[in-house]
């Protein structure tokens, strides 16, 4: 039985020009919302089909979305302790491509916020894994949740999705919110060094459905 989910709305739109760090330039178009039920300021960016003709009701190809979770360490400054800094500019390229959304989720450090995954990261120094970590501080191992991911493709006309992840979580949240998820499409794996330890333990804790023997996949 899905749940019964608030109604949100979309409150602006606008278009913005792209420049990633790389150089890789494109234009989105940039949503908010009224109603979402945090109260925070979750971004949809639509690239592609979606961002020339949103809230289409097309019988096409159900739309390509990237539920990720904001990383100001990863995303912004490129740290190399986890994979969202690759795994944003992948799911960028690969939306651009095949038009479609990425929901940029304020829940920074699965949920905990910045200051405890700092002071998480501090624990894995110590030898914890990034689930372990997070226990020890009394936050659930992963917090995140995509009620609001939910709400959002609701106002953006989206009912059935296809998405991009490795996470079947995403999928099943979604699913008990009432969205179709029409097919899952695995992402890149993006391991260096610095962030192997962390990959290992999403891939094992986490139920992440990683092959850490592939390497990274063009996107
Ligand atoms: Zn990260």
């Amino acid at each position: 039985m899905p749940t019964t989910l608030p109604r949100a709305t979309i409150r602006t739109q606008v278009t913005i020009p792209l420049r990633l760090a790389d150089g890789y330039a494109t234009t989105a178009r940039a949503f908010t919302f009224d109603g979402l039920v945090d109260g925070r300021e979750h971004l949809a960016l639509g690239f592609g089909s979606s961002a020339r003709s949103p809230m289409r009701h097309d019988t096409g190809r159900p739309t390509l979305v990237r539920l990720h979770s904001e990383c100001l360490t990863g995303d912004v400054l490129g740290s190399e302790r986890c994979d969202c800094g690759p795994q944003l500019r992948e799911a960028v390229g690969r939306l651009d491509r095949a038009g479609g959304y990425l929901l940029y989720l304020r829940q920074e450090g699965r949920g905990i916020g910045l200051y405890a995954k700092i002071d998480a990261y501090a624990l894995q120094d110590a030898g914890l894994d990034t689930y372990e970590a997070n226990l020890a501080l009394g936050y659930p191992a992963d917090g995140r949740d995509y009620t609001v991911a939910a709400q959002m493709l609701r106002a953006l006309g989206e009912e059935r999705v296809r998405l991009l992840s490795n996470n079947p979580d995403k999928a099943a949240q979604l699913e008990r919110l009432g969205l179709t998820v029409c097919e899952r499409v695995p992402t890149g794996v993006h391991r260096s060094p610095t962030n192997a330890r962390y990959l290992a333990a999403k891939a094992h804790r986490g139920a992440h459905l990683l092959d850490l023997d592939l390497g990274h996949r063009p996107a």
